[in-house]
């Protein structure tokens, strides 16, 4: 178990879970960084990234948006990444060209 837990560190980005929850206090949500209050549904990620494990919170719209097929830079969102399609086009010429 040891040996495999070392090797998962080792990838940039792994995700552990994900679970659709009905919340009991607010969370930020890591794709557009709105505050959502409690009694949302949100999804719940667990990830190791960069070696350290980090759980983050997912509104419904950035959930759908990170699950669409020609999504491929998950990795490198930073909370509030996703705002809006603006920012998001600017995010991706300036990752992606
Ligand atoms: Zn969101």
């Amino acid at each position: 178990m040891y040996i495999l837990i070392q090797k998962y560190l080792k990838l940039k980005t792994m995700v552990i879970s994900n679970k659709l929850v009905y919340t009991r206090k607010e969370h930020t949500c890591w794709g557009c960084g709105i505050k959502f209050p409690s009694r949302s549904d949100m999804s719940i990620m667990t990830e190791v990234r960069d070696g350290k494990i980090l759980s983050t919170s997912w509104c419904e719209v950035c959930n759908d948006f990170v699950k669409k097929p020609d999504f491929d830079w998950y990795d490198d969102i930073v909370i509030g990444d996703l705002r809006d399609e603006e920012q998001y086009k600017e995010f991706k010429k300036l990752h992606y060209g």
